[in-house]
Formats: structure tokens, C-alpha cells, sequence
């Protein structure tokens, strides 16, 4: 119950999030294009080589915070679509496959083909695709020291669907766990922290849970439950 208020709590934050998110994007394009001025003036070659570095940081980091905060910076309007959820982890797969091989990543998958049960729920596409996307990048990116398995597994039975997500990556202490979806909360280089933030509110959204099994070395699971009902 202690961890629900907790995660309650911190779905109250998101909603004053918007403000900053625009903030934490406009800086790196701040420093971007200052030092694009600096580059119009007479500069040495290596100084332009660095300058040009650091623009480029600078961007790549304002794509990062976009991508895993796409869908969520939109404007509030709430678009109840019935959602084919077999075919969205399709869809999740097939966009997340390229950076997965190239992490040696292989993406093995137990799911009912769209064609023979298919289960349906109620939501915004877009936003369920955001949120498959980050929990399966992070699985990946669990992952890229030595590869392995993203196994992902869907079963729907009566009026739920459970989706597993599990990989065989670092896996995380009892700490990160507890502090999994606080904003800007990350262990990665060059991570956002807004990833399982923003999945964590669309599951919510969707009146669906998130459930976490994470072991150090081992690896992570991330089973979603979702009401469904039959195509
Ligand atoms: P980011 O990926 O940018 O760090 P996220 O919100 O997606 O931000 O994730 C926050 C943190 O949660 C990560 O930095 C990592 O420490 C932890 N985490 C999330 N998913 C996993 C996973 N599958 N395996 C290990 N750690 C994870
Ligand atoms: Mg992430």
C-alpha cells in the first residue's frame, strides 16, 4: 500500500512536469545555438571541431528527452481508441528490433498472432506505443554489455491481459527500484530519467498496473495488466 501512495504521489508530480520538460529541452538548444554564433565568428579549426562537438551533444540530448516524452508532451486531449493490443507489440517490436541487434539483443516473442485471439483494450494508441517502447529500450539498454534475450510475452485471460516484458540484463537494487518513475530519476550516462515516468502514467491512464521483479545480475521483468476484452 506504502508503495502505491508513493507511486500515486508521483503521478501528481507529472502533471506539473510539462513546464519543466519544455525547460529541459530549450536548454540544450540554447547551448546549441550559441555555440553555432561562436562558430560564424573566425575560429581555429580544432576550436570549431570542439564547438561543433558540443552542439551536437547538446541536440542529441534535446532528441533524447523528446523521445521518451513524445506522446506525453502533447496537448491533454484524451483519445479513446479501441486498441488491438497484439498488434501494438508488434508495431513495438518491429520499431525497437533495429536498436536491439545492434546491442546484440535478440527479441524473442510468445504472443498470439493478431490473427487468432486478439485481445482489445481501451486507450490511445500512440501513448500505449510510447510506453512498450521505453520499457523495451531500457530492457535492451540493461543489456549492452555482454547482449542477451528481451523476452516478451503476452497472455490475456478473462478480463485482464498481462504483458512481460523481461530481460537478462544488470538488473537493479531494492533502492532503484523503490525509486523507478521519480522523475529524471536514471543510472545511464546519458539518460532522461522520464522513460518509466511517462509509461507509469499511461498505464495508469489506461487503468492498468505496472509490476516489477528486478535480481542485480540477473535481470528485470516488467508485467503490465491490462483490462482487455476478446476482438
Ligand atoms: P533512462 O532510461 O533515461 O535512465 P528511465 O525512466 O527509462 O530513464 O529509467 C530510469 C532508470 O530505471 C534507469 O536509469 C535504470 O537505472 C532503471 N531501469 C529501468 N528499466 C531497467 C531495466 N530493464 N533494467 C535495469 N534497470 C532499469
Ligand atoms: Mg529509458
Amino acid at each position: 500500500i506504502l508503495q502505491n501512495l508513493i507511486k500515486a504521489e508521483k503521478l501528481q508530480m507529472v502533471s506539473h512536469l510539462a513546464a519543466s520538460i519544455s525547460h529541459e529541452v530549450r536548454n540544450p538548444l540554447t547551448v546549441s545555438r550559441g555555440f553555432m554564433q561562436l562558430l560564424s565568428e573566425d575560429l581555429s579549426p580544432e576550436k570549431s571541431k570542439e564547438f561543433v562537438h558540443i552542439a551536437l551533444k547538446e541536440l542529441d540530448r534535446a532528441t533524447d528527452i523528446i523521445n521518451d516524452y513524445l506522446t506525453f508532451a502533447k496537448p491533454a486531449v484524451e483519445k479513446n481508441e479501441k486498441i488491438n493490443i497484439n498488434e501494438e507489440i508488434q508495431q513495438a517490436i518491429n520499431v525497437i528490433n533495429p536498436l536491439a541487434t545492434m546491442n546484440g539483443v535478440e527479441i524473442e516473442q510468445t504472443i498470439y498472432g493478431p490473427e487468432h485471439n486478439p485481445f482489445m483494450t481501451i486507450g490511445e494508441r500512440k501513448k500505449f506505443q510510447q510506453c512498450l517502447i521505453n520499457i523495451m529500450k531500457n530492457g535492451i539498454e540493461s543489456m549492452t554489455s555482454k547482449g542477451g534475450k528481451l523476452h516478451i510475452h503476452l497472455s490475456g485471460f478473462q478480463n485482464t491481459v498481462k504483458i512481460d516484458i523481461c530481460d537478462q540484463g544488470i538488473g537493479m537494487s531494492q533502492e532503484q527500484i523503490n525509486r523507478l518513475g521519480e522523475p529524471y530519476f536514471t543510472t545511464k550516462e546519458k539518460g532522461t530519467g522520464l522513460g518509466m515516468m511517462v509509461s507509469y502514467s499511461i498505464i495508469k491512464g489506461m487503468n492498468g498496473t505496472i509490476h516489477v521483479n528486478s535480481e542485480l545480475r540477473k535481470g528485470t521483468s516488467f508485467k503490465l495488466v491490462l483490462p482487455a476484452f476478446p476482438l
